[in-house]
């Protein structure tokens, strides 16, 4: 049943590349292996009232698994495991393990609050785990366990010095700028990256306004501008569509490569190459766009792989062209950015 290199897994391959209407190729899957998180950023998540997807309705990782074999054969090269907080699951080394064990898989990777990750790191590293991205939007602890509503800062540090140690290698620190409560700090963690370049790279990631409290998004323009009042930046060559949607750059004279990630005022829909499983198993083919059929109930309904690959070529098919407007006519908040996977 499972994909990984049967029968079934070259028929899928037969059918050729996973490719939409305009042509764009998905090699790159984010997968939300749980909505729960132990924080509750100010931007992602209200402080409370949340209610949380009940177990059933997750997707275990016996069917993560066979759907990253799916994908795989499909031509995914790429999985990235998110949230909600992928580390706050038990045993997600498990799951590791098993979507590692898929060949054609080239790179599999997490994004995490780092929270968990002095103890995992290593662990991770042993199950498959190629790298890790960490969030990161403040140098200063009281701040951070206020941004992140609880979160320890010291705790997060250790985590990264733990995923250095693992060789979690590059560690993308992933920085949400909000106006007014963090981009003061531009330059302090450009000095942070900097001081653990080039295992660690920076990535500023532009805030996407779900809430309307939280609005004050800074534009990337502003940020290279104010990196550059201290820094010359180097724009780096756009690498290929699979390696996603940040614009970067050298931090000339240092080994820092700062990147920027754009969705509203540079938005990348024309190169996207991505997908996202939803933890209750919905695939997502667009952030704006969140009508696709349940991949649960198929796999729970006894759907084989071909029938799988079948269904999600025609989801990918439906994949609308862009996000842009309705990202700024505002997207439902409560639970988005944790059930989709960021
Ligand atoms: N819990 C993990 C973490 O924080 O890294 C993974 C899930 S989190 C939803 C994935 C990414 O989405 C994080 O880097 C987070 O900063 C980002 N994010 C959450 N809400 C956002 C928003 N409103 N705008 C932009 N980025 C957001
Ligand atoms: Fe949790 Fe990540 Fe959302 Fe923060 S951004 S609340 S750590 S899921």
């Amino acid at each position: 049943m499972n994909a990984a290199g049967g029968p079934a897994d070259a028929a899928i391959r037969r059918g050729g590349p996973l490719l939409d209407r305009f042509g764009r190729q998905h090699t790159y899957l984010r997968v939300s292996v749980t909505d729960r998180c132990n924080f509750r950023c100010v931007y992602c998540m209200p402080a409370e009232g949340l209610s949380w997807m009940p177990k059933a309705e997750l997707l275990t990782y016996e069917e993560i698994g066979r759907l990253a074999g799916v994908f795989a054969a499909l031509g995914v090269q790429k999985v990235r495991l998110t949230g909600g907080e992928p580390t706050v699951r038990a045993d997600i080394e498990a799951l590791v393990r098993a979507i590692a064990a898929h060949p054609g898989l080239r790179d599999l990777a997490m994004t995490t609050n780092g929270h968990n990750l002095e103890r995992l790191a290593p662990r991770l590293a042993a199950a498959g785990m190629s790298r890790v991205n960490i969030s990161i939007d403040s140098l200063d602890p009281a701040r951070f366990a206020r941004l992140t509503r609880g979160g320890e800062l010291a705790r997060v540090l250790r985590g990264i010095e733990a995923a250095r140690a693992a060789r979690l290698l590059p560690i993308k620190l992933n920085a949400v700028v909000i106006g007014g409560e963090n981009d003061d700090e531009v330059l302090d963690l450009v000095e942070y990256a900097r001081e653990r370049a080039p295992e660690v790279e920076l990535r500023f990631i532009e805030y996407m306004p779900f809430d309307a409290r939280w609005h004050q998004s800074v534009p990337s323009a502003t940020l290279r501008q104010r990196i550059g009042a201290r820094y010359t930046l180097r724009p780096l060559p756009r690498e290929g569509a699979a390696h996603g949607p940040a614009r970067s750059y050298l931090v000339e004279g240092t080994a820092l490569r700062v990147g920027f990630i754009s969705a509203l005022s540079e938005h990348f829909c024309a190169t996207c190459n991505r997908l996202r499983l939803q933890s209750d198993g919905h695939l997502r083919t667009c952030l704006a766009h969140d009508d696709t059929p349940s991949l649960r109930d198929l796999l729970r309904a006894g759907a084989d792989d071909l029938a799988l690959a079948e269904a999600i070529r025609a989801m990918v098919m439906q994949k609308p062209e862009g996000h842009e407007a309705q990202l700024q006519g505002g997207v439902p908040f409560e639970g988005v950015m944790t059930r989709i996977g960021g």
